[in-house]
């Protein structure tokens, strides 16, 4: 009898409140839309389309590695909580594909890949035979990740009506930006003579920046960290460096960098010259705050004068 008379004094009790609520006036400010973005480099494009406008939620930060990244428990309840969730795609976050595909079907979420957004045309090819036939790093090539800052401001604009005119124009402003930092980037690559502009990196992340900016490119491992390098890799880039006379090769901050040292020891194995470390580039994910690669243009400057330093000299 006790117990009832305490069930009835706290239903008596959640009433009151429930009254209490539904009287509360509605607050002033709309709610600001809550995006998630897996990148640095996605995150970077949000805030220069929307600024204040959104809560902007990251997965990803400096030297965490995309292609091997398990989201975590905490990850999948910000994916559960977000309106609008932008990841790279064409398999850059692999263990994540699955848990994005299932958030896709929900109602009221907008999930886009935005490397999926691309005109397939302007993609680099990647693994066909394995169901991914696209190169997953498209941020490397300023022009197309000019294409991924309109899909961002077209997709806020679209969820956010009333901040439309807001997205639509700090995404001109910043596409500006964008066209110099182009322009940047290949008059810093006309520094290098054309038959030093050899770029050798851990894994196969600058694909398209060797497109866009007149690199060839070779790497220890393809275009995923998830398989590890194999010793004939090794022995084949060695082999590479050697006949190209390449005069330095370059660490990424998301790739441990043994693998590159290993090739740095089999060049010295086989000629007795070393091939010097031309620095570092920020391969997957951009630099931590303060680092001056903390936003995608930053970051693409540090790139290609770290190259220039290094091999245009
Ligand atoms: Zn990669």
């Amino acid at each position: 009898m006790l117990q009832h008379v305490r069930w009835m004094i706290m239903l008596v009790g959640m009433t009151v409140v429930v009254a209490a609520c539904s009287t509360a006036p509605a607050p002033a400010a709309p709610e600001r839309l809550t995006v998630l973005v897996t990148t640095q480099q996605i995150g970077d494009a949000v805030q220069n389309v929307a600024g204040e406008q959104v809560e902007l939620v990251m997965l990803l930060g400096p030297g965490i590695d995309p292609h091997t990244y398990v989201p975590t428990e905490s990850d999948l309840r910000k994916l559960e909580r977000a309106d609008v969730i932008f990841a790279n795609g064409l398999h850059l976050e692999a263990r994540m594909d699955r848990v994005l595909e299932q958030l896709a079907t929900r109602e009221g979420k907008r999930v886009v890949l935005l490397g999926n957004q691309l005109d397939r045309a302007n993609l680099l090819s990647w693994e066909p035979e394995a169901g991914f036939p696209y190169d997953p790093h498209v941020w490397n090539d300023v022009r197309l990740w000019k294409e991924v800052v309109a899909v961002i401001a077209t997709t806020l604009a679209d969820a956010d009506p009333s901040n439309a005119a807001t997205y639509q124009a700090n995404a001109m402003a910043y596409a500006a930006e964008l066209d110099e930092l182009h322009a940047y980037l290949l008059a810093q690559a006309e520094m290098i003579p054309a038959e030093r502009r050899v770029l050798v990196t851990a894994h196969d992340a600058f694909g398209y920046f060797g497109r866009a900016y007149g690199f060839e490119v070779a790497a220890v491992q393809g275009l995923s960290t998830q398989a590890e390098a194999s010793a004939a890799d090794i022995q084949e880039l060695a082999q590479i460096i050697i006949e190209g006379n390449v005069p330095a090769i370059f660490i990424e901050t998301t790739v441990s960098p043994r693998t590159i040292e290993a090739v740095q020891a089999a060049v010295h194995n086989a000629t007795g010259q070393p091939v010097r470390l031309g620095g570092e580039l920020y391969s997957d994910a951009m630099g931590a705050p303060s680092s001056g690669a903390e936003t995608y243009i930053g970051m693409m400057r540090h790139n290609m004068d770290t190259i220039v330093a290094a091999l245009g000299a």
